[in-house]
């Protein structure tokens, strides 16, 4: 473990193993800010951190993977430090913003969750750091404070305006479970991910389309505006979490066709985490995998924040034999398709998808196999390796 040979390279004496995972998420997409459910599960790919507790007040980090050092005192407001610094310097803030006193540390940490690919490398850094200074400093604070604190972390000291999803997929997941999110309550209940007979495959386009950031806070608005035009009909309306499709219906004339387009998406894509989980408990893969093309199509059409080359893996996933299920994955304009393929055709599917893409695109697509993995940990035993 890289994180551990560079902990033991650079600094002496004994140290403490965690790990946090990146994550995927089934379905569920663009819900989250609408108050409605998501559906992620931690993976087995992971950040691993190696800790020892200082008595001074500082902190002296590692990155084994850029092969970088920085440090910062625990009582520094705005230190300059190299990117992948600020999300442990921002725990460290975060924590501290609520009354947690965490002391000075020295750590390496590695992993091998690709990095900027949408697997949210990021939350699982924050995680890593949450749970080794809660447990290192004893610090008593709980799961969902820690997934807060990484939360935040990401919008203060990163810039990016998360949701709470990756964070606490990352410190809540359970091997073989997905978790049902309600993003209104931060109600939780986890379904079985049975699947026998089935990988979960990730095509990665290595693209991000400039369009994004506008688009995500275009659609933010178009949903806001249609919330505020159906609490004129149904005042107990707070967001679109509570609009079922009889409501929206009654309301298209009345409504800007892009805005009830975006509506629509969003009401349709929270039954659809609904019917996964009923698909997921029956042991129904072949109707999990339609919901994700139907989630697809949602996004592409009706939502419009998918792009070409996502639009190529899933119609040519959609065309080979073997695959239940194709979507994009993510915030959209790049990023990865997360796969549902029979095990025996992976091989078939990775060899068809990259054809295609080389042809229209010039490069090839990356593939991630992933399975679920257990959340946020202190490693012990032969689990240090
Ligand atoms: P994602 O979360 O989708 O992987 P982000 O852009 O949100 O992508 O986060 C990626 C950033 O997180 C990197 O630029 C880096 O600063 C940090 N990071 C993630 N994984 C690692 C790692 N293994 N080593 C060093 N920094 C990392
Ligand atoms: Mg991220």
């Amino acid at each position: 473990m890289k994180a551990r040979e560079s902990f033991e390279k650079e600094f002496t004496g004994q140290y403490r193993l965690f790990a946090a995972p990146g994550r995927i998420n089934l379905i569920g997409e663009h819900t989250d800010y609408n108050e409605g459910f998501v559906l992620p599960a931690s993976i087995d790919k992971r950040i691993y951190l190696a800790i020892q507790a200082l008595d001074t007040m500082r902190a002296d980090l590692v990155s084994a993977d850029l092969g970088e050092k920085a440090s910062f005192l625990l009582d520094d407001t705005r230190p300059k430090l190299p990117h992948w610094a600020l999300y442990p310097f921002g725990v460290v803030k975060e924590l501290q913003k609520r009354g947690f006193r965490p002391g000075g540390f020295r750590a390496a940490f590695g992993g091998d969750i690709p990095i900027g690919s949408g697997l949210s490398s990021s939350a699982a850094l924050e995680s890593a750091f949450a749970v080794a200074l809660n447990a290192l400093f004893g610090l008593g604070a709980d799961q969902m404070t820690l997934a807060l604190v990484g939360q935040s972390a990401e919008h203060h000291y990163a810039g990016v305006r998360c949701g709470i999803m990756d964070q606490f997929a990352s410190l809540f997941g359970k091997k073989g479970q997905v978790i049902r999110l309600d993003c209104r309550s931060l109600e939780h209940e986890f379904f079985p991910l049975d699947l026998e007979g089935f990988e979960l495959i990730l095509a990665d386009t290595r693209v991000k389309h400039s369009l994004a950031s506008s688009a995500y806070n275009e659609r933010r608005r178009q949903c806001e505006t249609g919330v505020a035009l159906i609490r004129k009909h149904f005042p107990a309306v707070k967001s679109l979490r509570d609009v079922n499709r009889e409501m929206l219906a009654g309301l298209e004339n009345q409504m800007e066709g892009k805005v009830f387009q975006r509506c629509s998406y969003v009401v349709e894509e929270n039954a659809r985490v609904t019917q996964t989980c009923d698909a997921l408990a029956q042991g129904d893969p072949d109707r999990v995998g339609r919901l994700m093309f139907f989630s697809h199509q949602g996004l592409r059409e009706q939502y419009e924040v998918s792009c070409p080359e996502l639009n190529l893996l899933v119609e040519t996933a959609a065309k080979t034999p073997g695959v239940k299920g194709s979507r994009m994955m993510g915030g959209g304009f790049g990023g990865c398709t997360i796969n549902l393929v029979r095990s025996n055709n992976v091989q078939l599917f990775q060899d068809r998808i990259a054809r295609a893409f080389e042809k229209d695109f010039g490069h090839l697509p990356l593939f991630y196999q992933v399975s679920t993995g257990d959340g946020a940990r202190e490693l012990t035993g032969n689990e240090q390796k």
